[in-house]
């Protein structure tokens, strides 16, 4: 049953004033742009770079008639992606929700469990744990990666705990080892939440083969897209194959239209994975364009006070989903004033995450004051245009307008 929650802004008493007002308005300044990309007058905060095989292929689905989710497409994107993650399987879906849906439907998280994750996260991570009739358990974030604080997991672990989703916060992976250890030592599932971090790195090792399974989405903004879409990938091979079933309504192998479980349709269609199967095509120089943006970005901003760049551990490859900074009382300007400068420019960004703690859905008295980390991120941060299709042109461009709103 739906039921939409009354809870207002207000009824959060101080927390209130972390929550960020409507996006400003975005001027459309044609005239003062030094690059107008695809005729668009806006530098757009994230836009997909389709200009491989994607036409070539998703015309091939249409001219053969394989549209939905039977079709050549499908394995081969399922094979590419495994193979770029480095585990035995990986299993397309609909979306990045769907992933994390099927992932725990068929890691058997139901009633009466707990799954451990940041309050700092996208609103999928919690909503399908409460969907399987889980209860979300949310912990704060460290101040220099902005992930989940491995050191504060252990307070939050109950004998109910069933798994913990490690979300890889804006393409920077979580400090896994610390948390798989403790996780093995309890016998807890972990459940990476990849949506933001294709390609990345911890310790050399590929995001996505780290846990129990992993949940990558590729909507139009994630680093690789097929518009709407998910993946899960993992060593296991029952969970693949019941995975597998779960996506097409658990059709039983004994006869046709006969069920042994409740099963979802989450499948994956041809034209979706034909898109993915040209993504993967150039899947590096995909992440490799983000990675640049920063290292751009960070070159003009690292010596703007008050500007916080965003964290790079020694011993991870950060893919940079979106390129993150925090603005700090020393800049001059509030990061909403900044923002605004910004859009008056026809530069889109859009703020962090409003923490799950802080949610209508999610919140409870008892949170007051509990995740100040994950408040002050809300606060103080939002994103810049990171698009594959951003050019240099551009970067300087936004920084100057950067500076602009410090002076
Ligand atoms: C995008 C995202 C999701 C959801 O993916 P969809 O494909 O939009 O359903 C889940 N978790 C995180 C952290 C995300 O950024």
């Amino acid at each position: 049953m739906i039921q939409y929650s009354s809870f207002r802004v207000e009824d959060l008493g101080e927390a209130a004033d972390s929550i960020p007002a409507k996006d400003p308005e975005l001027k459309v300044a044609v005239s003062r742009l030094p690059v107008v990309q695809g005729g668009d007058a806006i530098i757009p905060v994230c836009e997909p770079d389709l200009s491989g095989n994607e036409e070539r292929y998703v015309l091939e689905c249409v001219r053969t008639n394989w549209i939905s989710s039977a079709g050549a497409f499908i394995t081969r994107f399922e094979k590419r992606f495994a193979e770029f993650c480095g585990t035995k399987h990986a299993v397309a879906c609909t979306s990045g929700t769907a992933a994390l849906q099927l992932a725990f439907y068929t890691l058997g998280i139901g009633p009466g469990d707990e799954v451990v994750m940041p309050t700092f996260t996208m609103v999928a991570t919690p909503n399908t744990a409460r969907h399987c009739g889980a209860t979300p358990v949310f912990v704060d974030s460290e101040p220099h990666t902005w992930n989940m604080d491995v050191t504060k997991l252990a307070a939050a672990i109950t004998p109910r705990t069933k798994a913990i989703v490690p979300v890889h916060t804006y393409g920077h992976p979580v400090d896994m080892d610390p948390l798989l250890e403790l996780a093995r030592s309890r016998g807890i599932l972990v459940v990476e939440d990849a949506a933001e971090a294709h390609g990345a790195t911890y310790k050399g090792r590929t995001i996505g083969g780290l846990g129990d399974a992993a949940c990558f989405s590729f909507y139009a903004n994630k680093i690789i897209t097929t518009g709407e879409g998910g993946m899960i990938t993992t060593d296991d091979d029952d969970l693949a194959t019941k995975a597998r079933n779960i996506r097409d309504h658990a059709f039983s192998k004994e006869r046709h239209f006969w069920h042994r479980a409740v099963g979802h349709n989450f499948r994956m269609t041809n034209l979706q994975a034909a898109v993915g199967v040209a993504q993967m095509e150039r899947v590096d120089s995909l992440v490799q364009r983000r990675i640049d943006n920063a290292k751009r970005y960070n070159g003009h901003l690292k010596d703007v006070r008050g500007i916080t760049l965003p964290p790079a551990d020694a011993n991870v490859r950060n893919v940079y989903w979106m390129y993150s900074i925090l603005v700090g009382d020393e800049f001059g300007a509030s990061r909403d004033e900044l923002r605004r400068h910004l859009a008056e420019n026809a530069i889109e960004t859009r703020t962090f995450f409003i923490p799950m703690h802080l949610q209508p859905i999610y919140y409870r008295p008892e949170y007051r004051g509990a995740f100040p980390v994950a408040e002050m991120l809300c606060r103080r941060g939002f994103y810049l245009p990171s698009a594959p299709t951003l050019t240099a042109d551009q970067i300087d461009f936004i920084c100057d307008k950067i500076r602009e709103a410090a002076a």
